[in-house]
């Protein structure tokens, strides 16, 4: 695996690669459920670049920028055995160097859940990943289904931006007891940890009364209730799989959205309705 942190030499080295070329971007502190993304690119790709670049843009000023994890050694170790051709880990200065002032919003969309109660998040996530495909530009993006929000955004930028890639979305990957691996789940307490799967049978919960017919108003509020109360929910909703307009009755593709503190952690979880 060859390791290029500036712009330039990326580009040199992505050029002589076989095509398609498949791409996973990443914050690092790989897990798991990053590895399937990766795994899933090798087997459906001739070439694989994976990027881990911890970005600051998409952090509001109270979140955890700082003190996100990091482990850039382990994480090299892991994207080299799963294949990875080239990865790209650029610093803050190679990403956003003096003078830079651009950023890219996809309306709407990116004002809705996460992004009302993290007013810049989707702005960075934006502009960062046009940057990435810019600079990769791969044939294939993989994205994680457990950012659901993330995965509606960034096909409607591709979309509306005519990137040249095709978005494919894979599944959560799951801890045995339900709880979406996350390199957040590090900060929880050995209590938090024992409540956080209620996140995910409060999601199920909702989507089986759904399908038993119920509006989402009604499933939402048993689904509140399962949720472990030392856990608070920020939101939890039925929503339309592309524009993320709340849904009343179970429609086809949609999401059961949701997501909860638990302490200072936050976590997202979501279901894929597609039939
Ligand atoms: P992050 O490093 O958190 O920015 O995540 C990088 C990519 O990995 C994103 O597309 C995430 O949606 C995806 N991802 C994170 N956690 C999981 C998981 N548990 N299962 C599948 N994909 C994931």
């Amino acid at each position: 695996m060859q390791v290029v942190c500036a712009v330039a030499p990326a580009r040199d080295a992505l050029a002589a690669l076989p095509r398609p070329l498949g791409f996973v971007p990443t914050m690092g502190a790989l897990h798991a459920g990053h590895l399937r993304l990766v795994e899933t690119a090798r087997q459906e790709c001739a070439a694989v670049a994976s990027s881990v670049f911890v970005n600051p843009t998409q952090f509001g000023p109270l979140e955890d920028f700082e003190r996100y994890p990091r482990d850039d050694e382990g994480d090299r170790r892991k994207l080299e055995s799963c294949g990875v051709d080239i990865l790209f880990a650029p610093d803050v200065e190679a990403m956003y160097p003096a003078g830079f002032s651009t950023s890219v919003d996809v309306g709407d969309i990116g004002t809705r859940f996460e992004g009302a109660i993290r007013p810049t998040h989707f702005r960075g996530v934006t502009t960062v990943v046009s940057k990435l495909l810019n600079i990769i530009r791969p044939d294939v993006l993989y994205l994680g289904q457990k950012d659901a929000q993330q995965t509606a955004v960034l096909r409607k930028l591709v979309r509306d931006l005519d990137f040249p890639v095709r978005v494919q979305i894979v599944p959560t990957v799951r801890e045995s007891d339900g709880l979406a691996l996350s390199s957040r789940n590090v900060y929880l307490s050995p209590e938090q940890r024992a409540a956080a799967p209620s996140l995910h049978r409060a999601l199920q919960a909702m989507l089986s009364d759904l399908r038993a017919g119920k509006d989402a108003r009604i499933a939402r509020e048993r689904a509140w209730s399962l949720l472990d109360p030392i856990a608070v929910w920020d939101y939890l909703d039925l929503v339309d799989m592309n524009t993320f307009g709340s849904l009343q009755r179970l429609k086809v593709p949609a999401f059961v959205i949701g997501a909860a503190r638990f302490g200072g952690t936050r976590l997202l979880d979501n279901l894929l309705v597609l039939e």
